[in-house]
């Protein structure tokens, strides 16, 4: 019977019975590659374990006629599948097969050569188990195993029979993940056609691990082994938590070429108690400690040299070094190559940067420069410009949309310059406090938006920076949304697949029309404002027609919009950031908000009908209440949040949601100055701006924890939502949705979907 293969009886072509990486493992381990010893529970000991049990008709009987895009049914659905598999009674002869490959496990391994007598009896007799990791390894008829990959759990550090078989199950069960259900239904793929194999391989007890590639994956040159460590479990390097260090070697010499430093703080590894994998804090002495020896990357270049040779083409692989040895954990072969929009090199002029900042939207491009300093001067602005000046405004979005970088002397990653050209995907370095001074009009300039440094000279380089669009749309639960406030790059983003819009500012709607809302309502052309905005939110809402759309109110500081028709108008405010703007405006002159209400009305009658609203700036249950009237008044009736950007909001939350709301999404871009009191804007204390701050964290997990409480979606739409660890930070805290930038859209996906299925797994 094949239900249980060890490495030494697989081949690369057995995925059918071992899924692709239990496959690739077996490869390996033949090639004498030095793969931890292990076994494979085959794809036919599944399927044989489903029919025996009758798992495979409850499952179908389950599956039939679920809408998974209801959330709630698809994960009850799921929970139920995996119930049925962990409660299910595991045949004897399955145990008895399973338990005595694993207390063999040692003895094929061929380590215990020369091990005295009295050790391998303490071994079989199951007194000395070994750690296994046990992990899934899909398979396929038809389809290619790579579209699974990384969907299916893992359990680390797993000892003694009975845990054995319970991570075994847990693995099989995890076919059933609600991703990988809905996966499956989205891509019209059978699900009884899918299999799982399981790997039990034994625990490599990790002092450093990490990754390696047989290309340089951010140039492509294949000259080069791009080597990146870290201390303990490689867990932490291949889901990207923390920063390893970095060594470049030449593939044909072996000889080091260039080598990142990062600090290390803590790791995970195995808690010798319990026996479970845990984080472990590192000594601050140990921080910066070396992670590899001259030694070690020598035999890490010999390995990656080897297995690129034996496959023919360039490898991406895992490894790890115990106390005594080096091992190969996984190769794959790279088929894509990395290629991170933010830390990618882009080609610079030779010399120093004459100028830096903040790196506030990616990419790099050259011109000549083009300096503002009054509004008067923004037609001046011609396209292929370097705009700088000292901080944008939604008035000059115009002609920001013509300059092929962007450089400010104030403000930070939040600020207004750049929020836009992130949408706009055009370069910018925002907060280097003097660059209106230190260049000059015509000079020309390269700008590295992802590193915030300015070059003298040009180069060639693409201008734009265009995005990737997604391979492959890796189903979550927690929808994954983009923002966008020019209805002119919405397509832009659409490319992206977000679920949804999860903030629509009116603001660059209303820079588009030149003419203040106030002003609109002066000269007594309130429909003039509605058809204005209807507009605007119509041309994004067709883009993501069948999605939600969440419009956000106007929130307009009395210093931004200074320069459209009207704009001299506003009141000048020493404290414009704390001052008159958002739904405390909206509500001193409510024939704007009535407007702004009725514009949402109107394409939603017109049947784009997934248009909500939210309000900013909320500070209280009474605000919202208050503009719950206009809304009632208007006849509205779709989804109606507020924003929470201020301690007043998150502090009171629990109010505001009586007042009868059905979303919150966080402003976390002044919910951060708000509550640290650091100005977003201000490149000065630009250091002090964190949105990772603990008080932020708690006002975020206190709103969380009572809006599920009250059945209030939660959702993020300030710029953190666009930061890998903030988004772990909110699916961990059961967040409803998230809501990032277009350049972070892919990346965020990627975090929620490893997020959620860590929640499944044991790890
Ligand atoms: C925020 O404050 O996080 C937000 C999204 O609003 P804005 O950036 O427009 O202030
Ligand atoms: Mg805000």
């Amino acid at each position: 019977m094949g239900w249980l293969k060890w490495f030494r009886e697989i081949h690369k072509g057995d995925v059918g019975i071992a899924g692709g990486k239990g496959a690739n493992l077996g490869e390996l381990y033949n090639a004498n590659f030095p793969i931890p010893p292990g076994f494979i529970v085959s794809a036919d000991a599944y399927k044989e374990f489903i029919s025996l049990l009758g798992i495979d008709k409850e499952i179908n009987k389950k599956l039939e006629g679920l809408d998974v895009e209801d959330s709630d049914e698809l994960d009850k659905v799921s929970e139920d599948i995996k119930e049925l598999f962990m409660k299910a009674d595991v045949p004897s002869n399955f145990v008895t097969i399973i338990s005595n490959a694993y207390k063999n496990l040692q003895l094929d391994s061929g380590q215990l050569e020369g091990i005295n007598h009295k050790a391998l009896e303490l071994v079989k007799a199951g007194r000395d188990l070994p750690f296994v990791a046990v992990r899934s390894s899909a398979t396929a008829e038809d389809l290619p195993e790579a579209s699974f990959a990384g969907q299916q759990s893992t359990f680390l550090n797993i000892k003694g029979s009975d845990n054995l078989i319970e991570a075994v199950k847990g693995c099989w069960a995890s076919l059933f993940t609600p991703r990988a259900i809905y996966y499956r239904e989205k891509n019209n793929f059978p699900h009884n056609k899918v299999a799982i194999a399981v790997i039990v391989q034994q625990m490599v007890d990790s002092i450093v691990s990490g990754v390696m590639f047989s290309v340089n994956p951010a140039t492509s040159d294949e000259s080069q082994i791009v080597i990146e460590g870290a201390f303990g479990l490689g867990e932490s390097v291949v889901g990207g938590e923390l920063s390893p260090n970095e060594y470049i070697l030449d593939k044909q010499t072996g000889k080091l070429v260039d080598k990142k430093q990062s600090k290390q703080e803590w790791m995970y590894t195995r808690d010798y108690t319990t026996g479970k994998t845990v984080k472990k804090k590192i000594p601050q002495e140990k921080w910066y400690n070396e992670k590899l020896s001259a030694d070690m990357l020598k035999l890490l270049w010999s390995l990656a040299v080897r297995v690129e040779k034996h496959y023919g083409c360039a490898q991406d692989m895992e490894w790890a070094f115990d106390r005594n040895r080096l091992y190969l954990v996984q190769s794959r072969p790279v088929t894509t190559l990395k290629k991170h929009e933010d830390v990618k090199e882009i080609e610079m002029p030779t010399g120093e940067p004459i100028l830096t900042g903040l790196g506030a939207s990616p990419g790099g491009a050259s011109g000549p420069v083009k300096i503002i300093l009054s509004p008067h001067e923004l037609s001046n602005v011609k396209k292929g410009d370097v705009m700088v000046t000292k901080m944008t405004n939604p008035d000059m979005v115009p002609a920001m949309q013509r300059a092929v970088a962007i450089v400010t002397d104030e403000g930070g990653v939040t600020s207004h310059a750049a929020i836009v050209s992130r949408e706009m995907g055009t370069p910018c370095i925002v907060g280097t406090e003097k660059a209106t001074s230190v260049l000059h009009d015509g000079q020309i300039i390269t700008v590295n938006g992802s590193k915030g440094e300015v070059y003298e000279g040009s180069v060639e380089v693409e201008p734009a920076q265009e995005l990737e669009e997604p391979v492959e749309i890796i189903p979550t639960n927690i929808k994954v949304k983009v923002v966008i406030d020019l209805p002119d790059y919405a397509e832009r983003a659409a490319r992206q697949k977000p679920d949804g819009v999860g903030l629509l500012r009116l603001e660059g709607i209303i820079a588009s029309g030149q003419k203040h809302p106030a002003q609109f309502m002066r000269e007594g052309d309130y429909d003039g404002y509605v058809d204005l905005i209807a507009d605007g939110i119509r041309k994004i809402a067709k883009v993501f027609e069948g999605k939600p759309v969440w419009v956000r109110t106007s929130d307009i500081r009395s210093d931004e919009f200074r320069n459209i028709k009207g704009g001299e108008q506003e009141p000048e405010e020493a404290n414009p950031m704390m001052g008159w703007h958002g739904i405390r405006r909206s509500l001193d002159e409510p024939q704007i908000l009535k407007a702004e209400f009725e514009a949402i009305k109107r394409v939603n009658d017109e049947g784009y009908d997934k248009v909500g609203v939210m309000l900013p700036q909320i500070i209280s249950a009474d605000e919202v209440k208050e503009a719950k009237k206009v809304y009632d008044e208007v006849g509205l009736n779709c989804e109606f949040g507020v924003m929470i950007e201020t301690p007043g909001a998150a502090l009171t939350i629990e109010k505001i949601c009586d007042v009868g709301i059905d979303f919150i999404s966080f402003g976390t871009n002044d919910l951060t100055q708000f509550t640290l009191g650091v100005d977003r804007n201000n490149s000065k204390v630009q250091k002090l701006y964190s949105e990772m701050h603990p008080a932020i964290l708690r006002e975020i997990a206190h709103v969380i924890k009572t809006c599920r409480a009250k059945g209030v979606k939660t959702s993020i739409c300030g710029q953190a939502g666009s930061k890998p660890e903030m988004a772990k930070f909110l699916v961990k805290e059961g967040i409803t949705s998230i809501s990032a930038s277009p350049d972070a859209v892919q990346t965020v996906r990627k975090v929620v979907a490893k997020e959620e299925n860590e929640a499944q797994s044991e790890f």
